[in-house]
């Protein structure tokens, strides 16, 4: 029986409580994923969407990402962190932005995606597949 994990913001207002293991993480190098989180690249577990319950009242910021469909953002109205995101491409899935998990998450691999863009500084050695781009030029 998988136990409940929790995600939240800095202040605590927003939250998703994910009842199922995550299926797997993308570490994203792109330059929208560094500017959306702020920091060297977006890191993000995802979750079926049926097992994420999310708990308080996000705004959304939607884009269009360099491989089509809309990317929506939910972040806190307080304190501006971005907990999760969907995308209408994948309505089944949700992910969840990784540092902000109460338990850190073991075990799951890691997809490194747009690595063309990737800092020269950071080595995923650990990532179960690496791309220059998105999945389709995945190696
Ligand atoms: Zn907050
Ligand atoms: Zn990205």
């Amino acid at each position: 029986m998988h136990t409940a994990n929790q995600a939240r913001c800095s202040c605590g207002a927003l939250g998703v409580e994910t009842h199922a293991e995550a299926q797997f993480i993308i570490a994203c190098h792109c330059r929208a994923c560094q500017r959306r989180s702020g920091g060297a690249f977006g890191a993000g577990a995802y979750f079926d969407r049926a097992a994420a319950e999310v708990l308080g009242d996000p705004r959304e910021y939607a884009r269009t990402p360099e491989a089509g469909g809309t990317f929506r953002s939910y972040f806190c109205q307080t304190c501006g962190s971005t907990v999760f995101w969907t995308i209408d491409d994948h309505p089944e899935l949700i992910g969840i932005a990784l540092g902000t998990f109460e338990t850190p998450l073991t075990g799951v691999a890691v997809h490194s995606l747009y690595e063309r863009t990737k800092l020269d500084w950071i080595a995923l050695d650990a990532a179960a597949l690496h791309s220059p781009a998105g999945y389709t030029d995945a190696t």
